[in-house]
């Protein structure tokens, strides 16, 4: 689009909202030039910040009817590009949207706008001892409508589910600009699981415009144990043995060296830093459960190799040993002048092996890596640590979070856990998908999106793009893709 182009689809959109809220200044763009994967920047022709649900119908309709493609945005936390402008398209913040519409503790329910903060919910209905499950840990800023596109997890999710098993209804604006519902206020909804679909579909399937969220009641009793061990394999033991013991904990992480001294030097949660890996326990329910449990736990724990073993003291330690868990990532930030998060799930009984090969790739690539994730789950989070003012260091970072995500396809996992594909991750969607699967994923985005102005080109990759990577790719001998032409 020429720069008189934009300009006058400024002036356009300026028509539906205040002249401030449409951003067109190179100033004003730069701040929303990239996410949380900031390797990757781009500027957008104009930001657009409506802050009225008719607002967005008016400016959705008119991209459509201009053919201007739209990229949604939250808090921009986002880890995977979701959230990375297009260079022809415009950027649709909803940050305006963070307004807590209403509480139903009488139904455990909040209906809120898509840019209220993650902790903010639960801050709200805290007073009625009630809170919103689902945690990441990036929740003092990110927003209940990316995690809804990205279908986001944290450490209560082991026991409690991710946003899709704790949402009941969304109010959204289709890429034709209709305002449609989808799901109810009750349990089940008749007809396609739409609910399920739009949770997780990166911004790419409609503009979430109201969230109904469901609530649950505070635990009255939660404690947590830190156990150490000299051995990260032990420590993955321990892990799957906690739950084939029949205990869902509210919280399982698991931490190795690296990540504990960063995590340490920078919250002092108190870690040992001696230890090859830390598991943080929380066991919560009623405080006879919460006992029963704590001696269960610790026992396994003690049998699977633990080196020492702590029970938080009270609130205050148990809020300080997770401080430096949510902390982990920017206290490696501290260490590093890079890092760059990949994020995949494997199978529980994989891990060991899994971390094994991952220092091993460290060692082939030469860069460090710092690991600290969602041990219930399965859902890794190795931290590679690169300079990107070295020449080239981005690239084989890159290539090396590659290969992590391909060798949890191969035990048997999925290239994302809960960051979502974005850009990041879309050439190993053709490792984790055959081209049928991906035809459906396409048939879904055109049902929806038939001119693919949401989002374009993020999460799920052309065939054409898998047979150029599957080119590069050769597993075990067999091409992907092999009917499609290479050029
Ligand atoms: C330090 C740190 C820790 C993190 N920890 C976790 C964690 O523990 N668990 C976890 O799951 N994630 C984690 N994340 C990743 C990130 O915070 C989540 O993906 C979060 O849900 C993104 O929310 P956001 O508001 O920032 O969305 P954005 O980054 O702005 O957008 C994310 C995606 O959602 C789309 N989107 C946003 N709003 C809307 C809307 N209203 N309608 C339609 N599409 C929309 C965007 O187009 C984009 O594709 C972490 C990130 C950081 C930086």
């Amino acid at each position: 689009m020429t720069a008189w182009e934009t300009a006058l689809l400024a002036r356009e959109l300026r028509r539906y909202v205040p002249r401030e809220a449409v951003l067109d200044e190179p100033a004003q763009l730069a701040p929303y030039e990239c996410d949380g994967l900031s390797a990757y920047r781009q500027r957008p022709l104009l930001v657009v910040l409506p802050d009225a649900v008719e607002q967005v119908v008016h400016i959705v309709r008119h991209c459509a009817q201009q053919g201007v493609p739209i990229v949604a945005r939250g808090a921009g936390t986002g880890l995977s590009g979701g959230a990375l402008p297009l260079q022809n398209g415009i950027l649709l913040s909803l940050a305006k949207f963070n307004k807590i519409l209403s509480i139903d503790a009488h139904n455990r329910t909040a209906r809120v706008q898509p840019g209220v903060r993650n902790l903010a919910i639960s801050e709200a209905v805290a007073p009625l001892g009630l809170y919103y499950a689902p945690d990441p840990s990036s929740q003092i800023a990110c927003t209940i409508g990316g995690n809804v596109a990205e279908n986001s997890g944290g450490l209560h999710c082991l026991k409690y589910g991710l946003t899709v098993h704790n949402i009941l209804k969304l109010e959204m604006i289709t890429a034709d600009g209709e305002p449609v519902t989808i799901g109810s206020n009750a349990l089940d909804t008749p007809g396609y699981d739409l609910l399920a679909l739009l949770t997780g579909s990166e911004g790419m399937l409609g503009i979430i415009v109201d969230v109904t969220v469901k609530l649950l009641p505070i635990p009255s009793c939660a404690k947590v144990i830190m156990a150490s061990f000299d051995d990260v394999e032990k420590a993955s033991d321990a892990v799957g043995h906690i739950i084939a013991e029949g205990i869902i904990p509210g919280g399982l992480e698991m931490m190795d060296n690296p990540s504990i001294r960063a995590s340490e030097d920078f919250v002092h949660a108190g870690y040992d830093t001696e230890a090859a890996a830390i598991l943080l326990c929380e066991l919560d329910g009623t405080a006879e459960e919460v006992d029963d449990d704590v001696e269960r736990v610790k026992q396994i724990l003690a049998a699977s190799g633990a080196t020492g073993l702590r029970l938080a003291r009270d609130e205050m330690q148990r809020q300080l040993f997770w401080s430096g868990r949510k902390a982990a990532f920017p206290a490696v930030g501290r260490i590093s002048p890079d890092y760059y998060c990949m994020d995949g799930t494997i199978p529980r009984k994989r891990v060991g092996e899994v971390l094994k090969r991952i220092a091993e790739l460290s060692a082939e690539y030469g860069l460090r890596v710092a690991n600290v994730f969602h041990a219930g789950d399965g859902n890794l989070h190795p931290l590679i640590l690169y300079d990107a003012n070295i020449p080239g260091e981005l690239e084989r970072t890159e290539e090396f979070g590659g290969r992590i995500l391909e060798l949890c396809v191969e035990v048997g996992g999925t290239i994302t856990g809960e960051h979502g594909v974005g850009i990041e991750k879309i050439n190993q969607m053709c490792v984790q998908f055959e081209a049928g699967e991906l035809n459906q994923f396409h048939a879904v985005k055109r049902a929806f999106d038939s001119r693919g102005l949401l989002n374009p080109g993020k999460a799920v990759p052309t065939l054409q793009r898998c047979a150029e990577f599957g080119a590069m790719h050769v597993h075990r001998g067999q091409e992907k893709f092999p009917e499609l032409e290479r050029f």
